[in-house]
Order: C-alpha cells, then structure tokens, then sequence
C-alpha cells in the first residue's frame, strides 16, 4: 500500500519523498525522463569523458538549505568543492573584481565601496540566520520581525536603484548588477535588490559550491538517502493522468501549472484551474556547454580562480541587455553566466582538459541562435577562447523545455519571481489545492527557483500535517 506519490525527481519531489519517508510513509517517486533529477542532472554532452551539467551547476543554496543540512547527504556521496574566489566579474580594461568567500577581505578589495559593502550585503550576512526562514519559506508571521523588516525594505528596490544609491564605483555596481540578473527580471523592477542582497551574501555565507563529480550527484545522494527510508523512484514514467496513479493518501506535483493542468486540470473547480492558466511564466535561457583543450585564458587573473564569471561589463550594459530581452529584444552583447567547474574538479574531464557552462537570457520560447553573441562575450575577456574549444552543445528554450516539461519557454525559474508572484505562487494558496490530498511542491511555489529542496520540505510537511496528522 502507497501512502504517498510525489510526481517528478527534481530536487523538491526528492526533498518531499524524503521528508514524507522520514515520517514513515511509503512514497513511490514517478519520473517523465529516462535519467532522476529534473535540474539537477549532468552528462556526456559532447565528448565521451566531458561531464556537463545538463541545467544547475553552481549551487549556493543547495549547501545553505535548512533541510538538506539535516540529511546524511555527504554518507550518501555528495562532497562539496569551494573555489579560491565564488565569483568574478571583468571589465574591458582586463581586470576584474573577484568576490571571496570571506566578507572583509571582499570588502576591502572595494575600496571606498568598502564599507557600502558591508552595510548591503554584510547586514544580510549578519543576519541570516534570522532572517533565512522567511527567505526560503513561505509566508508567515516573521520570528525577527527587525532585521527581516530592515532587510525587506532593501529588497523590495530595484537592483539598479540600490546599487546607484548604495556604490559609488561604476565597477561595484557592475557586479551587484550581475548577482541581481540572476534573477531573469529588468534590474529596474522591485525585488530585484533583493535578488542581488540574498544570492551576494550566499558567497559569504556557505559559498558558491560545485558538487565534485557534477551537480548529479545532488541528486544521486538525495535519492539514495530516499531509498535508504524506504522510498522508490521509477524513471522513464511519465504521469499523463493523475486518475492512472495507484491508490495514495496524499499527491504530490513536482509540477509548474502547465504541466499540472495537463494531468490534472480537469479535477480542479473552473476559477483554479483559470488562475493556473493566469501564471505567468518568464524570459528563457540559451545555454551552452563546450568541451576544451586548456583552461579559458582570461586577460583577468583573478576569473582564472573564480568558480563562477559574469560577463556583461558594465551596470548599464547589464540593465540594458535583461531590460531589452523581458521586452522580448536580441541584443548583441547578452548578459552571459559562466562556470567552469573542471578548474577545481578534474574528474570530469580527461587529464588537462576542461568544461565550461553558460547561458544567457532570451526572450520566451525564442528561436534566435545565441551561441556566436555568446562566445564572442567570452572572446571579448578571454581572447583566444575559441581556440581552446573542442565540441560545444546548445539548449535553445525549445530544448529546455522539452528536456524539462516545466521550463514553459526554457523559463529556468519555472515562473516570474516578482512582487506580484513571489507570495502567491502559483495562487494563495501556495502548496495546497481545491483537491483534497493533492499538492504541488515545485519551484513554481515559494521559495521558487534554486536547488534547495525547500519547496518539496514545506509542501511534504504540509501534507504530513494534513492527510497523516504529523
Ligand atoms: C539551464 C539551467 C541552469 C540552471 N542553473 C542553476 C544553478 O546553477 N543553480 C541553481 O540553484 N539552480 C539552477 N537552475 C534552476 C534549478 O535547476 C531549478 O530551480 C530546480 O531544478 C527546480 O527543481 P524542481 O524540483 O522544482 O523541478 P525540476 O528540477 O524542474 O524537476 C521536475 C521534474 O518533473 C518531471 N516531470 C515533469 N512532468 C512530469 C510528468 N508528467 N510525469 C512525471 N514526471 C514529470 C521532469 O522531468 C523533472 O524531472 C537552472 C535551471 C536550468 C534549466
């Protein structure tokens, strides 16, 4: 007898099967794919030899998740690999600011944006962990009402709005402008600050870490840890109706509402099931991967030890090119996010060989082939770079979302993250849903987007409380 079915094997349908097996039920895990893991998944893309992180490759907070840091996953395999610097960010003069796991000594490196730093990003490291379980939660009646209260109001601003208020060098801005555009929203938009203040303190915090081996490992060690409770994932089974599930107190949707309302759609009353069809998901991304010969030959020393590299130069550069593609605009010179994860794990490369990982944002589900913009942006801080390349693979949003069915127009975040859909996502009632017993756990509930498992924790102990009173 199945207690409980969680649909999908990306990090929050693991993260709740196990949270349900800790409480004692029995789950079964259904997966479309042929492979575990949804967004967290890594293979031969391109060379026998070469591993490459399908979708997450950096993964601040998959070391910082509340839940995860209470789970035997370093027994079930996973280690974590911190590089010298989290992130760099070059400029055209060919230097760059390099932003350290260590506070002061970032900083310091600032200059006289030094103690700006500290005052931002500094006061979220300070108090994290007062303010993290209102971050990677859902809504609630805040614990720490002072600092939560002091850092809301920096983070409902606009990222450009902060960083011209709170930086007075254009290259300060330029990298607080990079953190924020993670975000996949125009830098002028609320919340955007916020987007920029969280990710930025997360370096200092628990670190930017890569998974040695790749970001499969994540869920490798997730899904053992599941299998050690008692659970079972079954891949290559994909859900097309949630009548056909075996019998099962409770259901759990590892799901954006799209794909919900595929297979479950016609179980919802009329105004639900509009509101899903109102969801609003986002800007895509054009990802690349490149199997190389040597290391990526940055004129910037300090990107030569950074995990992590944000190519877009300037503030403005950077505002100008996500503000153009929300506006659904190809603009020549695209914000590009960069990791280069062989530098610090050889394993996933033959000897002296290397993998690099990008992507860039574009308009929803567009057509536009981003690779030549993409690499003449890394030619621009690293020339030579095309020489080093031996094989490249690209994901168009097409192929995101094929490789993914809830990545609506390769939208990585599984929805808008903006004031309007940050609360209330994917409706009010977050997690629940008009049918008893059925749930949704995935990104497209709060706290969204991110390897953390935190939305499958909070829908599971919700359903505990629920369908098994625990
Ligand atoms: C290109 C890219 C780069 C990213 N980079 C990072 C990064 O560096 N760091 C980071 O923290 N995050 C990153 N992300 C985001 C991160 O991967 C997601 O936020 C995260 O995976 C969401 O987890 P999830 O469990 O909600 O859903 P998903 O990981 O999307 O998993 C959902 C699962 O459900 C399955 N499924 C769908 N429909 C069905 C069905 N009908 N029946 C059965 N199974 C079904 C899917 O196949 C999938 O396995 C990236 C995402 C992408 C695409």
């Amino acid at each position: 007898m199945i207690d409980a079915v969680v649909i999908g094997s990306g990090p929050n349908g693991l993260s709740a099967a196990i949270a349900l097996a800790q409480a004692g039920c029995k789950v079964v895990v259904f997966e479309a794919e042929p492979t575990i893991g949804g967004g967290v998944r890594s293979a031969e893309l391109t060379v026998p030899g070469f591993v490459h992180d399908i979708c997450s490759a950096v993964h601040p907070f998959a070391i910082a998740s509340p839940f995860w840091r209470t789970l035997p996953l370093a027994a079930s395999g996973l280690e974590w690999i911190e590089p010298p610097v989290m992130l760099g960010h070059p400029f055209d003069d060919g230097t760059a600011i390099e932003v350290e796991r260590s506070l002061n000594v970032t900083a310091a490196r600032l200059g006289r944006d030094g103690d700006a730093y500290l005052n931002t990003i500094g006061t979220v490291v300070k108090h994290w962990p007062r303010i993290e379980r209102a971050v990677l939660g859902p809504f609630s009646v805040p614990e720490h009402p002072l600092p939560l209260a002091r850092f809301g109001l920096q983070a409902l601003r606009s990222a450009e709005g902060l960083a011209r208020s709170a930086f007075k060098n254009e290259r300060t801005r330029a990298m607080f402008g990079g953190i924020a555009a993670h975000g996949l929203m125009p830098l002028d938009r609320a919340l955007t600050a916020g987007i920029g203040l969280t990710l930025g303190a997360m370096c200092h915090v628990r670190g930017w870490p890569i998974p040695r081996g790749g970001s499969q490992q994540i869920t490798n060690a997730l899904t053992r840890h599941l299998q050690s409770l008692g659970g079972e994932v079954i891949a290559d089974a994909r859900v097309t109706n949630i009548d056909n599930l075996p019998p099962a107190k409770a259901i759990l949707c590892d799901l954006s509402p799209k794909p919900l309302l595929q297979i479950a759609g016609h179980k919802f009353p009329r105004s639900y099931r509009e509101k899903l069809e109102r969801y609003r998901y986002g800007i895509g991304v054009f990802k690349v991967d490149w199997a190389l010969t040597a290391p990526i030959p940055w004129r910037a020393g300090e990107c030569r030890r950074a995990g992590t590299v944000h190519l877009g130069g300037t503030m403005n550069e950077i505002a100008a090119s996500e503000k153009a593609t929300w506006e659904g605009r190809i603009v020549d010179r695209p914000f590009v996010l960069l990791s280069q994860p062989t530098l610090f794990d050889p394993s996933r490369a033959p000897v002296g060989k290397h993998v690099a990982w990008a992507y860039c944002h574009v308009p929803r589900a567009s057509t536009v082939n981003m690779l030549d913009r993409i690499e003449r942006q890394i030619e621009r801080f690293a020339p030579g770079f095309r020489d080093c390349v031996l094989a490249r693979s690209v994901l168009a949003p097409a192929d995101i979302e094929t490789h993914n069915a809830n990545l609506v127009g390769g939208d990585i975040a599984a929805g808008v993250t903006d004031l309007r859909q940050f609360f209330t996502r994917p409706t009010w009632r977050n997690y629940s849903t008009p049918v008893k017993g059925l749930y949704i756990c995935s990104a497209s509930t709060p706290p969204g987007v991110g390897v953390h498992g935190m939305c499958g924790y909070h829908a599971a102990t919700l359903a505990l409380k629920q369908m098994f009173r625990t």
